[in-house]
């Protein structure tokens, strides 16, 4: 019997709440506070449970401390965008309660994918007592896990990591992004770094590409390399890794708005004056494409999200692909968004009721791979996100 606050009414903050309602066991008492009230009201009103809802501005920490105060929650399940994460954190600290999220901070004016602000953090959780459980969306979140899950179940020692993430699903518009636009973009256009002996690589955006045929008839697919936040904490987490790689699909009219987009300066992320305002392009840019909570009942197709890992067991060679396949449609008759906020939320659920269980606690600042990946992979099957493993004679993406 727990309280839980959620922060953020977004498309992951419309699904965590409905599969934290769907738990009364585990969440007794959910409140979901954002910036936008009227979107956590029409939030409330799909469900078939009571919940509360509460505004709060999460940059502004004596505000939010004043609602955690108030609230008095076991934990904050944190939703809302990477910007709010120290702020989160912060009043997280004033009020003594646990924190969890899926995505690291960045500031607002450097597209920068880092650790480094939040494990400042972990000292002072620490002599809190409070836990603060980074990443568990779906990557990060659920490929972190697989990584631990394979290197446990599978392997004595893991050499090489590929984390393949394919969106099979097809919303119709010509551009639209499944998450917050502006995250999103800031992430596709970031340099690629990627883990190679020892070392990260830095190679320019998307010049890596391959071709992917996901398994169980999901189709084949163009990837591209990229640099994503969860390779930080693995290549650390198992230093045996000599190589990590992300990958992530899109699809040609994605790119080619992009390189458009990009081309005439909407993607900056530097303020303009335009008519005497100040705009920042990427925030116009993202107030004119869709929202990404309005694409569920359009986007038909289905995820498919694994890791592949390389290593030695017994000593011999390995290779075991460990993925999940979700369909956009079925996500949106069970909880009216698409697949992308549904991967994510679903985790989200998950890394927060194995906190308010007791089987993931302990003081400090965590990624998610540093605790024991089986009731994790457990609680994926029963909950929505059921996966499978299998081994390959071969694997080969370098082209
Ligand atoms: P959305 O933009 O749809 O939702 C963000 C929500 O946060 C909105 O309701 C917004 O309010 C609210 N918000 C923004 N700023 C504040 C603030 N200062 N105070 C209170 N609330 C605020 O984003 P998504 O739902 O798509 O993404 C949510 C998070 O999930 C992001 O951090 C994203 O990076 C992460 N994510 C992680 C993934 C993973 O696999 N690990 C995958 C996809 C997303 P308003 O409505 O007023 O704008």
């Amino acid at each position: 019997m727990s309280k839980v606050v959620i922060i953020g009414a977004g498309g992951v903050g419309g699904v965590v709440t409905h599969k934290c309602a769907q738990l009364p066991e585990v969440f007794s008492e959910i409140v979901l506070a954002s910036r936008t009230e009227a979107k956590c009201k029409a939030i409330a009103a799909q469900l078939s449970r009571p919940i509360r809802t509460a505004q709060v501005d999460a940059d502004n920490v004596p505000e939010l401390t004043a609602l955690l105060q108030k609230e008095q929650p076991d934990l904050v399940i944190n939703v809302a965008l990477p910007y709010q994460d120290l702020t989160i954190m912060d009043a997280c600290l004033a009020a003594g309660i646990d924190y969890l999220d899926t995505a690291n901070y960045e500031p607002l004016d450097t597209a920068k994918f880092e650790y480094k602000w939040q494990w400042a953090y972990r000292e002072k959780f620490e002599q809190a007592g409070l836990m603060a459980l980074l990443g568990s969306g779906f990557d990060p979140g659920a490929t972190n896990v697989f990584t631990a899950y394979l290197a446990k179940h599978y392997f004595d020692e893991i050499h090489e990591l590929d984390i393949i993430d394919v969106n099979g699903g097809d919303h119709g518009y010509p551009f639209a992004t499944n998450f917050n636009p502006e995250i999103n973009i800031r992430e596709v256009t970031a340099e690629c770094r990627h883990w190679e002996n020892g070392e990260f690589v830095t190679t320019p955006a998307m010049s890596k590409k391959a071709r992917f045929t996901c398994p169980e008839e999901v189709g084949s697919y163009n990837i591209y390399r990229m640099y994503h936040e969860e390779l930080e904490s693995l290549v650390i987490n198992f230093p045996t890794l000599k190589r990590a790689q992300f990958w992530m699909s899109f699809g040609d009219s994605y790119l080619k708005h992009l390189e458009v987009l990009g081309n005439v300066g909407m993607t900056g992320i530097d303020a303009v004056e335009f008519n005497g305002q100040q705009i920042v392009p990427i925030q116009f840019l993202k107030a004119l494409l869709p929202d990404p909570s309005t694409l569920g009942p359009r986007t038909k197709g289905k995820t498919c999200i694994g890791c592949v890992v390389k290593g030695i067991k017994d000593g011999k060679e390995k290779i075991v692909y460990l993925y999940q396949i979700k369909d956009h449609q079925d996500c949106y008759a069970e909880v009216q968004s698409q697949a992308i906020s549904y991967t994510t939320g679903v985790p989200a659920m998950i890394g927060a009721k194995l906190m308010l269980e007791g089987k993931w606690k302990k003081p400090g600042v965590w990624n998610i791979e540093q605790f024991d990946p089986d009731p994790f992979m457990e609680d994926m099957n029963k909950y929505g996100l059921p996966w499978n493993v299998i081994e390959l004679d071969g694997f080969n993406l370098d082209g």
